[in-house]
């Protein structure tokens, strides 16, 4: 029962205004859904699913298919950040048309309107595809795709490692109260010893989520200092980004 529980990192795209000069991922997402929990047993278990095989993809080869509505732009778009993770880890995606091989999920990329998302790692006891849900915002964007795949493969925001506290300082006044679960950190998940990273495409940016955005609600802990940095990026997955998927995934 308890791996039914899933974690939604669920958003949608903010369509206003970018009133901050960096644009980070938390641009491209804005989480409606956040992460449910089915009862304090399934959080208990699911705190430290990612640590678990059980949510990590069988096989290292993974099965997508791209919904019939995607123009032939974000198609291409979500091939490049599909091949990118055969090119720079063991994880291959493997393109299908119909129906995967028996007994095998899939990962099925699926338009909306408004939202971003999907569930973080494997969902063993889901039926059907584990759905990428994206936008045409979020479509032209391949970090952005890469960003829902690294997701679906394990990986929660930077901003949520377990050691975090060390690095960041959250600045929970500047963030709306219905926000700040979007900043907790998971307890239970792991490193994988990999330094934490300012430059992780699964980084928010400094002022994500701000009340007032020209001030950050991240600062950068250097030295037991607070320091305004930038932080996050959409350009792609970081150094540090592929070496945990390669430790995930036994590369
Ligand atoms: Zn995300």
């Amino acid at each position: 029962m308890f791996l039914q529980t899933v974690w939604y990192i669920f958003l949608a795209v903010v369509f206003g205004p970018i009133l901050v000069s960096s644009e980070g991922i938390d641009s491209y997402e804005n989480y409606y859904n956040e992460i449910h929990v089915d009862d304090e047993q399934a959080e208990a278990k699911t705190r430290n699913a990612l640590q678990s095989p059980l949510q990590r993809w069988p096989g290292n080869k993974i099965y997508y298919r791209v919904s019939g509505d995607y123009s032939d732009q974000e198609v291409t778009n979500v091939r490049a950040a599909m091949t990118s993770f055969g090119e720079q880890t063991c994880v291959q995606f493997e393109e299908i048309e119909g129906s995967p091989p028996a007994g095998k999920r899939y990962v099925f990329f699926k338009k909306s309107p408004n939202m971003c998302g999907t569930r973080v790692g494997y969902q063993p006891l889901s039926f059907g595809p584990h759905e990428v849900v994206l936008n045409e915002r979020c479509l032209t964007m391949p970090a952005v795709i890469q960003h829902e795949t690294l997701h679906l493969l394990g990986l929660f925001h930077e901003q949520s490692r377990p050691d975090r506290d060390e690095y960041v300082k959250i600045d929970y006044d500047n963030i709306p109260r219905k926000y700040w679960s979007q900043f907790m950190a998971m307890d239970q998940t792991t490193t994988f010893n990999v330094p934490y990273d300012y430059e992780s495409v699964m980084h928010y940016a400094k002022n994500a989520f701000a009340k007032d955005p020209s001030k950050p609600t991240i600062r950068a802990l250097i030295n037991g200092e607070e320091v305004e940095r930038e932080m996050g990026q959409v350009r792609g997955p970081s150094e540090g980004d592929w070496t945990k998927i390669r430790l995930m995934y036994k590369c």
